[in-house]
């Protein structure tokens, strides 16, 4: 079993990035600059955003957190974000997610100018990643395409079960995992919760990919030998002797599972590390095309 390794893989990601940022500073120009909207405080928002915060500072990339009150109103926040789209010093905009519920998720996301959608959950966005055109890819399963890059695992020909849906995780990682690219390629299972036969289908699987929030949940029973397991769970579990009075688990039963695998990724120190690697890839390109345009003009 071979683990793949989050800290290892996100690090040559980030020293790639910071490289090139290196030289846009030194040749003059602005740095590459991403503003992340974080409504309320939610703790695991809150962890989420500053560790963007401070990647974003390693590279060298600027960032702007803006921090609103949980009953900001939906128009005040889709006015902040008509600023940022028209603000022409701001390449990315990520609003973080979960929202309170008075407000319109999709609404607010539809509001992000398609071309600072660094998140990747614009329908712009999506609907390109549908057709296998250039997009933003949503940070988390880009990471993990990132990943399997790394580490040069070869996906073409075999069988992917994905578990789960969303919009933000499962569905893109299931187009993404079928798409003709270089680490596509594969035929893809797309589970969610009303699939009768999970177990048999992840025996049948090459790669299992977990990102349905149950932590524990793939059990060595359900795992092929060999298979690929990639982890995508976070959740917080009561653990008392834990110093912060919880542990983070993954969706996949680590410990038995593992043995079984021939690649698998931990939770944490796996895929959530990978995903600020794809979100500052994503910034990076937008920053390109932005100032690729802007030199038009
Ligand atoms: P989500 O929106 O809650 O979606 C969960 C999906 O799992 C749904 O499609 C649901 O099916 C499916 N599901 C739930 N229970 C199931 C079961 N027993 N059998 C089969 N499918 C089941 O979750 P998400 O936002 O995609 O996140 C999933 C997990 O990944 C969470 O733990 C989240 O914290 C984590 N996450 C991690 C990262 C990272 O950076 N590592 C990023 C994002 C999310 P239905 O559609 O039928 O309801």
């Amino acid at each position: 079993m071979q683990l793949l390794d989050g800290k290892v893989a996100s690090k040559a990601v980030k020293e790639q990035l910071k490289a090139k940022v290196d030289k846009i500073i030194a040749s003059g120009a602005r740095a590459p600059h991403l503003a992340v909207i974080l409504v309320g405080n939610n703790g695991a928002s809150e962890t989420y955003v500053a560790s963007k915060v401070k990647t974003c500072a390693e590279i060298g990339y600027q960032s702007t957190e803006i921090r609103r009150e949980v009953d900001i109103t939906e128009a005040d926040l889709l006015s902040e974000i008509q600023k940022l789209n028209e603000d022409p010093s701001v390449d990315g905009i990520l609003v973080q997610l979960p929202l309170p519920k008075h407000i319109d998720e999709q609404k607010v996301i539809a509001a992000i100018d398609p071309t600072k959608d660094v998140d990747g959950f614009h329908p712009v966005s999506a609907g390109n990643l549908t057709l296998g055109m250039p997009t933003f890819i949503p940070a988390t399963p880009y990471g993990i395409m990132l990943m399997l890059e790394h580490y040069h695992i070869s996906t073409k020909g075999k069988h992917a079960v994905v578990i789960g849906r969303s919009n933000i995780v499962g569905r893109p990682m299931s187009i993404l995992l079928s798409t003709n690219n270089p680490y596509g390629n594969c035929t893809v299972t797309l589970c969610h919760s009303h699939t009768p036969n999970l177990e048999e289908l992840c025996l049948q699987a090459d790669i299992i990919v977990a990102a349905l929030g149950r932590p524990g949940f793939v059990k060595p029973e359900m795992v092929n030998e060999g298979a690929i397991i990639i982890d995508v769970g976070i959740t917080r579990v009561e653990d008392a002797t834990a110093k912060r009075g919880y542990r983070i688990k993954g969706d996949v039963d680590f410990e038995a599972v593992a043995s079984k695998a021939s690649y698998i990724t931990p939770v944490p120190g796996g895929v959530g590390l990978m995903t600020i690697a794809g979100l500052l890839q994503n910034t990076l390109v937008a920053y390109e095309k932005r100032t690729a345009a802007a030199a038009k003009q």
